[in-house]
């Protein structure tokens, strides 16, 4: 039995499950998902990557989309627009607003997150075992210019939903995380672990929040297992959304040389780019990280699948030498 550690964000993260699932259906696999996205709204938690995660394996994700429920539909949103209550820029769905109550529920009751999550997954079935990367609150805020010169901070989704990444982020700050643990569980997966996959999530704020808790990086680079990773950026631009403006925060270029880079060799033992990024294979393999070009669009199951499969031989291939 294969044990294998996914560090996961939301869209990039589940449809990459979904390719590893079918690639290696016998694996025992556990993700560690990314919390920094959470947001309370309207007295309830918002789990987006947890819950991008759950529904997009469970089979009840709009697939269009990427994220949120199939066959939603939004009188909630509507009613609550009715009484003049914000925020409208989160797109929160009547079927989607059922799985928050739940969880406040459960947590209002004193129920960690990690418990919650896994009550979530007993509906779900994802076929994954899904731990928050930690139950204390972590909440990623985004620095931006203000108006008078100086400097203020919002909220990840506020950055990336309402101002859709439009204005420079000038820092990132995973708020919390210095005192937080990780979640029942996540130390002892990535020790038990065969490998550790880093999938085409956000490298700043879904798998770099997931590193940011003291003690899962560490952990990771100790575990003496492969570390692979698949670039998220594909000739020198993200393949979804807006991560060249928050990798711009902290300094990296938005390509799949300096993503690898920034992962380090300490860290990062594989990497995958997309065959149009070929050329970079040797600046990576510089950086004593093994790298190889394959496809990495993920545009149907079967061609995450493949992904899958070459980041599992080139964690074979790292573990022979
Ligand atoms: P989020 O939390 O919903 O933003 O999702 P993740 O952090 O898990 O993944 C977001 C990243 O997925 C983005 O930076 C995209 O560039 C990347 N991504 C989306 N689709 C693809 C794809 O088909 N191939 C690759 N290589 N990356 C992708
Ligand atoms: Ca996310």
């Amino acid at each position: 039995m294969r044990r294998i550690v996914v560090l996961s964000g939301g869209i990039g993260g589940a449809r990459f499950l979904r390719g590893l699932l079918r690639a290696a259906p016998e694996a025992e696999v556990t993700v560690i998902g990314n919390t920094g996205d959470d947001i309370h709204l309207f007295g309830l938690k918002v789990c987006p990557d947890l819950d991008t995660v759950m529904y997009t394996l469970g089979g009840g994700i709009h697939e269009e989309q990427g994220w949120g429920r199939a066959d939603e539909t939004f009188a909630v949103k509507e009613e609550l627009a009715a009484y003049g209550v914000g925020p409208d820029w989160f797109g929160l769905g009547d079927r989607d607003f059922a799985t928050h109550v739940v969880r406040s529920q459960m947590l209002a009751a004193g129920y960690p997150l990690s418990a919650v999550t896994e009550a979530l997954c007993r509906r779900w079935q994802p076929g994954v075992r899904l731990l928050p990367m930690s139950d204390d609150r972590i909440e990623t805020h985004v620095l931006i210019d203000d108006a008078d010169g100086g400097r203020r901070a919002v909220h990840f989704q506020e950055y990336w939903v309402r101002l859709r990444a439009g204005v420079p982020a000038r820092a990132v700050v995973p708020v919390g995380a210095e005192h937080a643990k990780p979640a029942p569980g996540v130390l002892e997966a990535v020790a038990d672990a065969d490998l550790v996959l880093f999938p085409p999530s956000n490298p700043v704020v879904s798998v770099g929040t997931i590193l940011a808790v003291p003690g899962i990086r560490e952990a990771i680079a100790d575990a003496g297992v492969p570390v692979v990773g698949l670039s998220p950026i594909i000739g020198d631009a993200p393949v979804r959304g807006m991560a060249d403006k928050v990798l711009a925060a902290v300094g990296v270029e938005a390509t799949a040389t300096a993503v690898a880079q920034h992962y380090g060799s300490g860290l990062l033992d594989g990497w995958l780019v997309d065959t149009v990024d070929a050329a970079a294979v040797e600046s990576v393999e510089r950086a004593g990280i093994r790298c190889r070009a394959v496809p990495l669009l993920m545009t149907d199951v079967e061609a995450t699948a493949e992904m899958a499969r070459a980041a599992l031989a080139l964690a074979e291939e790292v573990k022979a030498v």
